[in-house]
Parts: C-alpha cells; structure tokens; sequence
C-alpha cells in the first residue's frame, strides 16, 4: 500500500491506486472522460483498465498508432480535433494508457488544449512506469529530433499496476530495466544489487523494485524540477546512448536499438569513462559491464560506426555553449555533472567495450 502524495502528480501503486482514482480524484466530477491508448495498449490494456473502473458517464476513447515515429505535431492536431469535435471542455479530464509515447504525447495534448485540461497517466510499460510518466516532462518529436516540443507539467496522479506487464514483450521489458540499473547507478551500490533480482517470474519483488526507482526518479525531480543540476544525472549513459540510438536507426547495417538498449552501452562506455576521469572504481567498472552484458546483447561497432556516433554527439539536449557535456560517476551515487570529454577517451571506450 503505498502513495506519494503531492499537490500535483501524486504517484500511487494499484492496491490503492484504483480506489485512489475513483474516490479522492472524485473521477466521475469531470465534465467528460477520455482515454488515450495506442493501437497495442487499447488491445492489450483497455479491457483491464475499465474494469477496475466503475465509471458513471462512458468514457470516450481516443487512439493514436504505436510507435515513436508517432509522437509528432500530426497526431496531436488529429487528438486535439477529435477532442474538439467530441465535446470536451476546460472540465474534461485525459487519462493516458500506455506507453511512454502515450504518457509523453497525451501529457502534452492535455497541457495545451484550451490552454490545459487534467490528465492522469497510467503507464503500461517498465520504462513509462520507472521514468517516463514520472516527472513531469510531456513532449513530441519535430521530424528527427526527439522531444523539441514540449511543456513541463505534472499529471494529478501515476498510477503504477504491474499487471499491465504482463502482455509487455519481453525486449521491452528488459529496455524498461536499463532506466532502473541507472538508478541504481546514480543512487546507490545498494539498491544495484537489489536490482540484480529483478526477474519477470517474479512478480512481488518486481513489484518492490519498481517501487524504489520511481521513488528515486521521484526525489530526483521533486529536487530539482528544472534541471538545473541533480536532474542531469538521471541523463547518465544517455549521451553516448542516444547517439548510438539516433545512428542504429539511420544506418541501414546496424540493427534498430530499443532505448534501453542503447543507452544500457551508453552507460558501460560512461562508466569506463568514469573510471579514467573521476576515479570510478576499476573493480566496480567490471561488475557494471558484466551485469549490463548479461541482459543486453553485445553489439559491434567500426571505427566508422564510432566517427558517426562522436559526429551526433553535437546534437546533444545537454550540450550548452557548444561543449558536449557528460555525466559521470566517482563511485556509486556520486556523481558529477557537466563533464567534458576528449573524443579520444570516446574511442577508448568503445575499444573496452569491444574486447570485453
Ligand atoms: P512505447 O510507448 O512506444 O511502448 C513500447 C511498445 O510497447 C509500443 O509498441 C506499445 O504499443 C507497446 N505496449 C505498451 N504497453 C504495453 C503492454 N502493457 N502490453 C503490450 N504492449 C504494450 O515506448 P516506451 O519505451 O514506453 O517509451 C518511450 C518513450 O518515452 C520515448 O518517446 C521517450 O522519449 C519517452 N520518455 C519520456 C521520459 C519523460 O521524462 N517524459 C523519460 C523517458 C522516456
Ligand atoms: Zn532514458
């Protein structure tokens, strides 16, 4: 049973989330209802959600198709109209079902029709439960370039069931593990060996696990909401991960990387990285990599693989004055911000990385 309670964007887990929902949000005093899925969620999550839902007034649904390429200005003027054309007002409220692409692009609808309407997210996938639905950030895509656009705003409530990973692929689910490794990265030794009995056959302790790291996410941005410093280190491995996400999806030889794919190499090459520049441990470095590498397929890169990938760190979120920033660790939960790196130390650790 537990609850973070806050103003705004209370997080809840189901036992009381549900009763949560009904009772305190006084779900059924909204104008009108609606629920955002994406073609998978409203498949595999809708039947479940509504009914644990005693709803007085049908909801209405509203669907968008799966998928990042989705989370753009073309599918929001598609919800926006529908929103319009189905009567919802100032009092309606949106509850996102799904993924982070329905958390991220629905926080965002509801952010800015008619200058802001209610919404509550709950998130079907590990990543959206562990990261993406928690902190506020709501966003879309401009062509390539990932959340250009985007408002910062808290749902009135995160509610987290665990049920909904059961029709969550398998690939998903271990991509929705690399945020939670990085908690434990960026917080402490302790809660990564914890982690290391995270299994899916395992559901109760699944369960505790993700509790802990949407706690952490959640006492990371409740500190610093703006990202003005304690924030950046939820972007650890992401500089390096991203680039290597953006050049798998563009080039046709390398195999398309989920997130958590790539940003679990994003976080052993920051982590070596770590070890060069900030004294991270040796010892530590290697049961980083080991673990990552016992969940994560290993992937190769060329020397012209790793040229493109440095080339697209200049399109860095965290680059400021034109230096690329990164955020490494002198042990773990000790970290620094704001790190400069020589391309050559890049090189360096793509070179471990390859020849663990
Ligand atoms: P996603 O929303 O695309 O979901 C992954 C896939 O799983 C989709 O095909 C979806 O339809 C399907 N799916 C979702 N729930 C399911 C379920 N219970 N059973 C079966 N299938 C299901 O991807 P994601 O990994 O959840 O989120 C990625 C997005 O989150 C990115 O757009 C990223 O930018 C964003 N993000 C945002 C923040 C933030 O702070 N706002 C943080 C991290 C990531
Ligand atoms: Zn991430």
């Amino acid at each position: 049973m537990e609850i973070i309670q806050k103003e705004r964007g209370s997080i809840s887990n189901a036992n009381v989330g549900w009763i949560e929902l009904v009772k305190q949000l006084k779900i059924n005093s909204f104008s009108k209802i609606f629920i955002l899925t994406d073609s998978n969620t409203k498949i595999d999550c809708l039947p479940y959600f509504l009914s644990k839902v005693n709803f007085k007034q049908q909801p209405e649904l509203l669907e968008m198709h799966s998928g990042e390429q989705n989370k753009n200005i073309s599918t929001c003027i598609e919800l926006w109209t529908t929103l319009s054309e189905k009567g919802a007002d100032r009092n309606s409220l949106l509850i996102n079902l799904g993924g982070g692409v329905v958390t991220d692009l629905g926080g965002f609808i509801a952010s800015t029709f008619r200058r802001g309407i209610e919404f509550i997210n709950i998130p079907t996938t590990l990543l959206a439960m562990v990261d993406a639905s928690v902190g506020g950030k709501n966003g879309i895509d401009l062509g390539n370039l990932k959340n250009q656009i985007g408002i910062i705003r808290n749902p009135l409530l995160v509610l987290i069931d665990i049920e909904f990973l059961k029709t969550l692929p398998q690939a998903e689910l271990t991509s929705g593990y690399a945020e939670m490794l990085k908690h434990g990265l960026i917080y402490s030794e302790e809660y990564w060996n914890e982690l290391k009995q995270f299994s899916a056959a395992n559901m109760n302790e699944v369960n505790q696990l993700i509790w802990a790291s949407v706690k952490i996410k959640n006492e990371v941005v409740t500190e610093d909401p703006l990202e003005k410093g304690r924030r950046k280190t939820l972007n650890y491995g992401h500089t390096l991960g991203h680039a290597i996400e953006s050049y798998c999806l563009s080039s046709e030889e390398k195999k398309t990387l989920l997130h958590g794919e790539a940003i679990a190499i994003g976080m052993i090459l920051a982590t070596y990285i770590s070890t060069i520049l900030c004294n991270f441990p040796k010892q530590k470095l290697e049961a980083v990599t080991s673990t990552f590498l016992k969940h994560f397929q290993k992937e190769f890169f060329t020397k012209k693989d790793i040229e493109s990938i440095i080339d697209l760190l200049k399109y860095d979120k965290k680059n400021s004055h034109g230096e690329i920033n990164f955020v490494l660790l002198e042990n773990f939960g000790k970290h620094r911000v704001n790190c400069h790196v020589e391309n050559q130390l890049i090189y360096e650790a793509f070179n471990y990385y390859d020849n663990y």
